[in-house]
């Protein structure tokens, strides 16, 4: 048999929505839209063994032609998953149940540059760079440095809440959206309002920031952007001791400095990663200090900035290191150096409050190399993006020789994040802070709520009453 009835018959409807050109059923396609950057998929692939598929990749043009497609996949109860640029680690846009893969990129324009507002609205499959680059030319900056801005799309930095590289002083992707069009899975499409402070109700546009393509498709949003900065000051600070250089990452914060980057490397991280990347051999938490803007301002900012990091014991390294740093941020994403197979690795990152960040990193480093010890396991960390009232964690397990076989590497990952999450959650952080929940963490999504989990549940009911969009994601 050549054909698929129902197949082609879908199809052709797909077609006469985007446009022939704009479908593929292709084997090939459908292959390279069954990863995206996690390791679970990329390993089950690396081993031989196949992975779910799309059966429609469709490139809509419009929101109005992805309110057409929500009627196909309502009519004939089909899957529809929003897929950005495929580089999320958490499985989020994988097509776990086949049906309509949305590659979002077609979508890609620039619809208003307000240069007396500080906003730019465009569409949300634009890739992070080449917006970023059509700012840059009007002196303006999308605050939202991730390190995958290359390869992710504005849509993808919203969907799961992501978190850029100087977001300490500039909030995460969630706190730069001004407003955003939605095509809800029931077809409507729907403006947020156009302002993010106001009193007119509850702020209900948050809903669509974390839920990662499962209550909806994010077809436009309008963002805040900034000025270039005037200046940049980058220093790096040696610790002996990581305890004290929490504290004085929790001092700057507390007292309202505002450096757009601290980033505090663990003793471990510093004796591999940074010395792999960098270069330095520090024994010690090394941690990169930046501070922006007006230079006066700037150059105050760092000195006191200094002064606390000397009060708790840490050496003034100078500017170099920290410069050397900024210039190869990040590289430590991307190959040669990156985590990759035939490794085995897992980024288990978390937030909490300053008074359990220390004890969260402890409890859960010693969960992982304790519980994991037979397979050498090494659990590395470094906290970026600081809050007033906490701190991010951004915790990583790696195994050089994990097993071969594709079902035991696949079970002994799943036990060494269910370890991981289980201390997380039993020392009051959260199971994430920026990649998302995706496939990976749903598991967890009911222990994390406890009672507010089955309203969550309803709220999906009642957004997506035919449970098309993304199944199988963020627990629902
Ligand atoms: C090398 C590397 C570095 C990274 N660095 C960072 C970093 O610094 N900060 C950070 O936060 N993350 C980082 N990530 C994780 C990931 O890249 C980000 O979350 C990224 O923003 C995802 O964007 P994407 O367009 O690739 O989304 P995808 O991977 O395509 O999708 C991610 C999720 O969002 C949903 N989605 C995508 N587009 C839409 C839409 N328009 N409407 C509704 N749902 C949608 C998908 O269904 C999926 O659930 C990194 C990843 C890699 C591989």
């Amino acid at each position: 048999m050549k054909y698929s009835f129902p197949r082609e018959m879908i199809r052709s409807e797909l077609e006469d929505i985007v446009g022939q050109h704009f479908v593929s059923v292709e084997e090939t396609d459908r292959l390279v839209y069954s990863t995206d950057w996690s390791w679970m998929p990329q390993m089950w692939l690396d081993r031989g063994e196949r992975l779910p598929m799309p059966d429609y990749i469709v490139h809509p043009g419009s929101a109005e032609e992805i309110s057409e497609i929500m009627d196909i996949a309502n009519k004939y109860h089909l899957p529809v998953v929003p897929w950005g640029g495929g580089s999320g680690t958490q499985g989020g846009a994988l097509p776990m149940f086949g049906g309509i893969l949305l590659d979002m990129k077609r979508m890609n324009k620039i619809i208003e540059i307000d240069e007396v507002s500080l906003t730019v609205t465009a569409q949300a499959g634009i890739n992070g760079q080449q917006l970023e680059w059509a700012l840059n030319e009007k002196g303006l900056t999308l605050p939202h440095y991730a390190a995958s801005a290359k390869c992710a799309t504005l849509g993808g930095y919203l969907a799961p809440r992501g978190t850029g590289t100087i977001s300490t002083k500039y909030g995460k992707a969630e706190d730069m959206v001004m407003s955003m069009q939605i095509v809800l899975p029931t077809g409507e499409i729907i403006r947020t309002p156009p302002v993010p402070q106001h009193a007119a109700g509850p702020d209900w546009t948050r809903l669509w920031l974390g839920a990662e393509g499962t209550l909806g498709v994010i077809t436009e949003a309008t963002m805040r952007v900034e000025y270039i900065p005037e200046s940049r000051l980058l220093r790096a600070v040696l610790f002996d001791d990581l305890s004290k250089a929490l504290e004085a990452g929790r001092r700057m914060m507390t007292r309202r400095l505002h450096p757009f980057v601290i980033r505090l490397y663990d003793p471990a991280s510093t004796k591999t990663r940074v010395k792999a990347i960098l270069g330095y051999d520090f024994d010690g938490a090394y941690m990169v200090l930046g501070f922006d803007g007006d230079p006066d301002i700037a150059a105050l900012e760092e000195e006191k900035a200094l002064e606390m990091c000397a009060e708790l014991g840490g050496r003034d390294l100078g500017p170099e290191p920290g410069w050397k740093w900024w210039n190869h941020r990040y590289d430590f994403y991307y190959p040669p150096i990156n985590l990759k197979l035939p490794w085995m690795y897992g980024t288990t990152e978390t937030i909490t409050t300053y008074d359990k960040i220390e004890k969260l990193y402890w409890a859960e480093k010693k969960a992982v190399e304790e519980g994991f010890a037979e397979w050498n396991v090494r659990f590395i960390g470094h906290f970026s993006h600081w809050f007033h009232w906490g701190v991010m964690l951004y915790s990583r397990f790696i195994i050089e020789e994990p097993p071969q076989d594709a079902r035991e590497a696949l079970r002994l990952h799943n036990r060494i994040w269910n370890t991981a999450m289980q201390a997380v959650l039993a020392n009051g952080g959260m199971i994430n802070e920026h990649h998302g929940i995706g496939l990976k963490l749903g598991r967890y999504m009911r222990k994390q709520y406890g009672d507010a989990w089955p309203f969550l549940l309803r709220l999906k009911k009642m957004i997506d009453p035919n449970g098309i969009m993304n199944p199988g994601k963020v627990g629902f």
